[in-house]
């Protein structure tokens, strides 16, 4: 099959089942004609990327040159951007093919897609059931055959959510592993991009191309070409591994329970010692989480303000508040509300109460993981505490919203890796596996997965 034919089809995939799933924000025109240039390069014995012909979509957070990156959102509804990130240079390098950029919460603000300010996505196992967030439109077009793999973001469980709703693998890496560079900021201290696959295999071979330092972005972290394919079949015979307490009691549906409960019981039939263990300062995660991302989320989202990008009028014929409302009401309500979150916790007269709280519980909670690997090799918890819920079901009720991410926070706090992975289905409805493992550890993590999966 040629690569024109491989990505005709995909691109006929996407036209039969996009109607119902609404992944894409929009697709590549031009993707037919660069497969052709990977067939004549190919024909004519040039060397071709050992992505070449892989039809990978997009989180439209993430900036592709001259393309539109909206980040769902009517503020940039016009932006066309005017540079490629890292990861999209990586993957042009291996000549992967953008086949689409995919639907998000606005600004990646969410764990749902109902956010959107294009409408939701919707769930492939379940049509009236959420996909997960903020990536939904990433998992949905893996989980349903429009693409091979996608690459999201992570902020506090944006990959990992929406791939344990949808049933694809999902991974956060380590804080610093891969490129921020063109990735369109949220709460940059926490979030990594991260990619959505179909196997963990497939995850390992994209991080192999997207991970390692770049100087432009100097948070990144060196990680001496590791290949995280060679030797991802070692196995987890005698790995330790600490089963969260606080990420299995209360609020937890009792599928997930069993689910999880079934997956220890594989983990320790393949060799490896399962021992519970509490990390106290997991129930304030969600509250420390939703300051301090609100706190950033206010200064990063600060420059869409007419001058600077965002929507686009004349500056006459306002005072400075006028002005100011005008320039600021293109924010859809969840944006809005982490807006007026993010200016009040870390005002004067205030920080010290919460923003500073805040921090206090990221640095402690860091600390309680970090003793918790000089014990274990990974930590395990249900991705989700519940199962994909229907459209509309909680959109009105945002501290419940809030609260689904209690089990994916942990991660991006500490900088940890997570992965998750596919487990089983109940009643139709995907319940995916999480393992975290320590800084820096991606490989061994990768291989504990590929034992589950
Ligand atoms: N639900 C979380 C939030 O709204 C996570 C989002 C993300 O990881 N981008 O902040």
């Amino acid at each position: 099959i040629s690569v024109e034919d491989f990505v005709a089809a995909t691109i006929e995939r996407i036209q039969n089942v996009d109607d119902k799933l609404h992944a894409f924000l929009s697709v590549n025109d031009k993707s037919i004609d660069q497969a052709r240039e990977i067939d004549k390069k190919i024909k004519s014995g040039q060397q071709v990327g050992d992505c070449f012909g892989m039809p990978i979509s997009i989180k439209d957070n993430m900036c592709i040159k001259n393309s539109k990156t909206t980040c769902a959102s009517k503020m940039l509804e016009n932006f066309v951007a005017p540079y490629d990130a890292t990861v999209i240079t990586k993957l042009k390098q291996q000549d992967a093919i953008f086949i689409g950029k995919v639907n998000m919460d606005e600004f990646a603000m969410g764990l749902t897609t109902e956010f959107s300010a294009y409408g939701p996505s919707k769930n492939p196992w379940n049509i009236d059931c959420v996909p997960g967030g903020s990536s939904g439109g990433s998992a949905v077009s893996v989980s349903a055959f429009e693409c091979i793999a996608s690459l999201g973001s992570d902020t506090g469980g944006s990959v990992r959510n929406p791939a344990s709703f949808c049933s694809t693998v999902g991974y956060k890496p380590t804080y610093g592993l891969i490129s921020r560079y063109g990735l369109i900021s949220y709460a940059n201290s926490i979030e990594q991009i991260g990619p959505f696959t179909r196997t963990v295999k497939d995850t390992a071979f994209m991080l192999n191309k997207i991970t390692g330092l770049d100087p432009n972005d100097n948070t990144t972290v060196d990680n001496k070409n590791e290949d995280y394919l060679a030797g991802i079949d070692a196995g987890i015979e005698g790995k330790k591994i600490g089963i969260i307490k606080e990420m299995m009691g209360d609020g937890i549906a009792p599928e997930v329970l069993s689910a999880t409960k079934d997956a220890i019981a594989k983990l320790e039939g393949l060799g490896a010692i399962c021992e519970e263990i509490s990390l106290d300062m997991v129930k304030y995660s969600v509250a420390a989480y939703y300051t301090i991302t609100a706190t950033e989320a206010g200064s990063n989202l600060a420059r869409y303000d007419n001058l600077r990008y965002g929507y686009d009028f004349p500056l006459e014929g306002y005072e400075f508040n006028s002005y100011i409302s005008k320039a600021r009401k293109k924010f859809g309500p969840e944006v809005t509300r982490r807006m007026i979150i993010g200016g009040f916790v870390p005002s004067a007269g205030h920080a010290g109460k919460y923003f500073l709280k805040a921090l206090k519980v990221k640095s402690k909670l860091t600390k309680e993981i970090n003793e918790a690997f000089k014990k274990f090799d990974f930590l395990i918890a249900p991705t989700v505490p519940i199962l994909p819920f229907k459209i509309g079901e909680k959109i009105d009720d945002p501290i419940s919203l809030f609260l689904v991410d209690i089990n994916t926070v942990t991660a991006n706090l500490t900088g940890k890796p997570a992965i998750s992975i596919p487990y089983s289905i109940s009643n139709g409805l995907p319940i995916g596996i999480q393992l975290i493992a320590d800084s820096m550890n991606d490989k061994l993590l990768l291989q504990a997965a590929y034992a589950l999966e």
